[in-house]
């Protein structure tokens, strides 16, 4: 077995990058003088970023991006494996009701693919592991498996279908631009999301579910008692885990999406260029990045995750409420990994590759192999404070925890990948974790009012800025569109 440790991606160039990843990291850095004056500076190149610098282009707006890192992508990054396997060390699937993310990936002419769903997928609970049909409706479902076949007692599915019966009621109760304004929302985003299962769930099954939502479904990343019930019901209403996030894959991975758009931009990309500063006046703003270079335009585009905002002086300076809001939207703990056999095994024996079970290191494993089943690829997730608690084991014990984990789910054949590979988005200093940002218990309530609000000439993009799908490649898409709006009325 090849097995690796990755971290600090494109930071050393230490590992292979698709050729077209190479060839553009190349170009960008010849081309990295930066122009004096432009109309719209974008502050970050991921897909948010990207997308909305490409609107502003198409409009014939004189742009310039700055990104931090010595390559664009941010957590859209894919990567070709010592065994040829290609794989999104970020960011993977696209969803049922990703429109805006269909479209893009149709005019770039990439193409798409179901995920793999056929046959049944396994849940260990308590040790025992048992065989499942996915569910085919919400409320037939049990951590979204056919409730008729997870051999639980029918009291206790029952439980856990009424508390997420009611989990759901909240969360189609919340504005997804206004959270504040749910029923009874002061005392539900106080009430911390262990608090609430406390109370209202009394099923372990429901428990779990709703736990499963905070670690890695939904937004993902966060432990039941680091956010309030009422962030969790968001987190469903904005992105609703029931439109199938996790509908289709990209031949060739969804890196190549944001390699795509970084080569239409080419010359109006600087790497390395991190942003310390923005000073703004009524008619300009002033970007100091780097050492000490300056770009002078008529508005700026934010398009870096909320935590990461509180590294840019503003002058002036942001709203007492904003920083508030900013301290208190830390980002999910996450660590992604890859298993690559040979084949895709577990197919030929009617399962699907979908694991999820209460284990100790892995919460998900998902079929991300091709259609041909060839290499089998099984992406996994170790998440929250099982993901602090993972990183700092040795690197084998790591793998022994991966590994006994994936046999557990997998089977004895699963101990034996071809390639590991580990990504912790916690160690990369320009994301500092993944999946996304969350909200702490409270916060939403008396400090979130002027979540998306722009500051003068100042307008956030990233995925977070996002009513619709914030997390996923879709609110990125969504809030760079709607960011580059915004900029363009002011010019
Ligand atoms: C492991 C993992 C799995 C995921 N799975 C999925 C999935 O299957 N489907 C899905 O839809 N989404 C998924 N996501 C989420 C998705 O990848 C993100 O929502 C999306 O890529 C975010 O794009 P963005 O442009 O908003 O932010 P980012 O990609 O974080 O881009 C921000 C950019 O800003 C740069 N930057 C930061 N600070 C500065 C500064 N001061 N100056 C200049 N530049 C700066 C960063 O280097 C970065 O390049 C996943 C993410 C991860 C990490």
């Amino acid at each position: 077995m090849n097995t690796t440790r990755r971290q600090l991606l494109g930071a050393t160039g230490a590992f292979g990058l698709t050729a077209l990843g190479s060839q553009f990291r190349a170009r960008a850095a010849e081309s990295s003088a930066s122009p004096t004056e432009v109309d719209v500076v974008v502050i970050g190149a991921g897909l948010s970023g990207l997308m909305a610098a490409r609107r502003l282009r198409q409009q014939g707006m004189k742009i310039h991006i700055l990104e931090a890192r010595e390559r664009t992508g941010g957590r859209m990054i894919r990567q070709t494996t010592d065994t040829g396997a290609v794989i999104d060390l970020g960011g993977q699937w696209g969803g049922e009701t990703h429109h805006r993310f269909k479209t893009l990936v149709g005019e770039l002419g990439l193409e798409m693919f179901p995920s793999y769903y056929d046959g049944k997928g396994v849940l260990v609970w308590d040790k025992q592991r048992i065989e499942a049909d996915m569910a085919k409706t919400p409320e037939s479902s049990v951590l979204l498996f056919d409730s008729d076949q997870i051999q639980q007692p029918s009291a206790e599915i029952a439980k856990a279908k009424a508390a997420m019966k009611l989990f759901r009621e909240i969360a189609a109760s919340v504005d997804p631009s206004r959270p504040w304004n749910a029923p009874n929302a002061a005392e539900l985003d106080r009430t911390t999301i262990r608090a609430w299962c406390d109370k209202n769930s009394g099923s372990r099954l429901s428990d779990f579910e709703l736990e499963w939502l905070s670690v890695v479904g939904g937004s993902g990343g966060f432990d039941p008692w680091d956010a309030s019930i009422l962030h969790l019901a968001w987190t469903q209403s904005v992105a609703p885990q029931d439109e199938a996030p996790e509908a289709w894959l990209l031949k060739g991975a969804a890196g190549q999406v944001a390699e795509r758009l970084s080569a239409e931009l080419t010359s109006q990309i600087s790497l390395n260029s991190p942003v310390h500063a923005i000073d703004q006046t009524d008619n300009n703003v002033s970007v100091q990045f780097g050492d000490g270079k300056r770009i002078e335009a008529k508005a700026a585009i934010v398009a870096i995750p909320p935590p990461l905002r509180q590294r840019i002086t503003f002058t002036p300076d942001l709203s007492a409420e904003t920083r508030s809001f900013l301290q208190r939207s830390p980002m999910g703990s996450m660590i992604k990994v890859f298993a690559i056999y040979k084949k895709a095994y577990w197919r030929r024996k009617n399962l699907n590759g979908f694991g999820v079970g209460n284990l100790k290191t892995l919460e998900l494993t998902a079929d991300s192999s091709l259609p041909s089943g060839a290499p089998g690829i099984l992406a996994s997730f170790v998440t929250a404070s099982a993901a602090v608690a993972f990183q700092q084991m040795t690197l084998k014990q790591q793998h022994r925890a991966v590994l006994d984990d994936l046999i557990a789910y997998w089977g004895p054949e699963a101990g034996e990948p071809e390639e590991l590979i580990i990504q912790n988005w916690n160690e990369e200093s320009w994301s500092t974790g993944a999946f996304t940002s969350f909200v702490t218990p409270g916060a939403w309530t008396t400090y979130g009012r002027g979540w998306q609000q722009s500051h003068g000439r100042v307008h956030w993009a990233g995925t977070e800025a996002s009513t619709r799908w914030p997390g996923y490649f879709e609110g990125a898409i969504e809030a760079g569109i709607q960011a580059s709006k915004r900029a363009v009325a002011q010019l």
